[in-house]
């Protein structure tokens, strides 16, 4: 062999190309398998104890039936915040939350149907769901009998990837699970409709709020802003109930005709049995007795808030006027979509304050202290 190598000048020279061609062979096929792969800028959280900060990572290149955006805006919601917190328990490090998400199709697959290049198009709270079980199969995805597949903090379908969330350049999701938005409404506002828009839209849906009913929204925040657009615009008589006397204006500005303080007891003694219907958007911890008073016959405590404890229930409160308490998350595909073009047709949108990425942890603590009117929305084109 050596003496080949010196021997044969041309041989030597040959051999050599062939293995440069194996070589640039094998550089080619490393560039394609990561090459593809959807380099992503992003904002994490890494513990639960510490603030978000920056993190790169790939995301999954795009499979026949996947939709890549370039994220224009993402919404700040109150889950992003219990989650990062790891309040629920089982959070899973590093996380990028967000699942109010608006942005630009880049890229399709070969065999997406719904989307091209160029459309505006939003993903919510889901990304997958097994799509075959019964609640699926009824366009209850968000019942997946399997356990749907959240945006961010969950493990995707195969089990191992670790699903990433909005507060990020870049996202890939199979178009079954993106939703179609209208290019001419004011996108940053949204974003928001994603998850504090459906759910807040469905459970007053399923309650089947119209004109003549007395609706309270409780807690004037993301989800309870909506609410009070949504009850609002349904023709129902619209109370927001809150503990921010500051926030009365605001209110009836966004379409409540009355505002109740819930700290005043005088006050509350006034609405017992007042509502048909109570939309419960509190993220702290607190007594759902308090409102179950305030329902008159066969009224509804929609639960969509979702704090930590269990919450206080008096039976005596639940029987009186033959109450319920009714529990909702998100909303299905379709009926995401029906919100989506209802919002589109009723010129509905979130009340939105435009956010830097590097502002999120700032923008946490005011969320905490109810100082946001009233969803924070993030431009990321602060991390491009
Ligand atoms: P948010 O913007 O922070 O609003 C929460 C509101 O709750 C505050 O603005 C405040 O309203 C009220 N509040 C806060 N602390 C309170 C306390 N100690 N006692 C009474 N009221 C208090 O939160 P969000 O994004 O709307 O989310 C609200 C909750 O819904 C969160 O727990 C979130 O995880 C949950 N969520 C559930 C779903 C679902 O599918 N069910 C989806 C999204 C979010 P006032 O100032 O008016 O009192
Ligand atoms: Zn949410
Ligand atoms: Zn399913």
């Amino acid at each position: 062999m050596d003496k080949l190598w010196l021997a044969d000048g041309t041989f030597t020279r040959s051999l050599c190309f062939k293995m440069c061609i194996v070589l640039a062979l094998r550089l080619h096929q490393l560039k394609n398998k990561t090459g593809n792969m959807i380099q992503t800028k992003a904002f994490a959280a890494f513990d639960a104890k510490t603030p978000l900060a920056p993190f790169d990572f790939e995301r999954r290149n795009v499979r026949a039936n996947d939709v890549q955006l370039e994220i224009l805006y993402c919404g700040v919601c109150h889950s992003d915040l219990h989650q990062a917190r790891d309040e629920w328990g089982g959070s899973i490090y590093p996380m990028v939350p967000g699942h109010e998400i608006v942005g630009k199709v880049v890229s399709v697959g070969s065999s997406v149907t719904k989307f091209k290049t160029g459309d505006t198009a939003g993903v919510g709270v889901m990304v997958d769901s097994c799509r075959t079980c019964k609640n699926c199969q009824k366009d209850l995805e968000q019942y997946c009998v399997e356990g749907m597949t959240g945006t961010y903090n969950a493990k995707e379908r195969d089990g191992k990837t670790i699903a990433q969330g909005g507060y990020s350049t870049q996202i890939v999701v199979d178009e079954r699970y993106v939703l179609k938005v209208a290019p001419e409404l004011d996108l940053k506002a949204v974003a928001p409709l994603l998850c504090a828009g459906i759910t807040t839209y469905s459970p007053l849906v399923y309650a089947g709020v119209k004109k003549g009913m007395k609706v309270g929204v409780v807690g004037l925040g993301g989800l309870g802003h909506m609410g009070v657009k949504f009850a609002a615009s349904f023709g129902a008589e619209v109370t927001v109930l809150s503990t921010s006397p500051s926030k009365e204006a605001d209110a009836k500005r966004l379409g409540a005709t009355k505002f109740l303080l819930t700290t005043d007891e005088a006050a509350m003694k006034g609405y017992d049995s007042y509502f048909d219907v109570i939309l419960d958007a509190i993220s702290a911890n607190h007594d759902y007795t308090k409102y179950l008073d305030l329902l008159d016959i066969d009224g509804k405590l929609l639960v969509v808030g979702l704090p930590t404890d269990a919450p206080k229930v008096l039976p005596f409160s639940l029987i009186k006027n033959r109450r319920s308490i009714i529990g909702s998350m998100i909303g299905g595909m379709k009926e995401t979509q029906e919100m989506l073009d209802y919002c589109a047709a009723n010129n509905i949108v979130s009340d939105v304050e435009l956010i830097n990425m590097q502002d999120i942890n700032e923008a946490y603590e005011r969320m905490l202290k109810g100082d946001v009117k009233y969803r924070f929305v993030i431009d990321l084109a602060s991390l491009k």
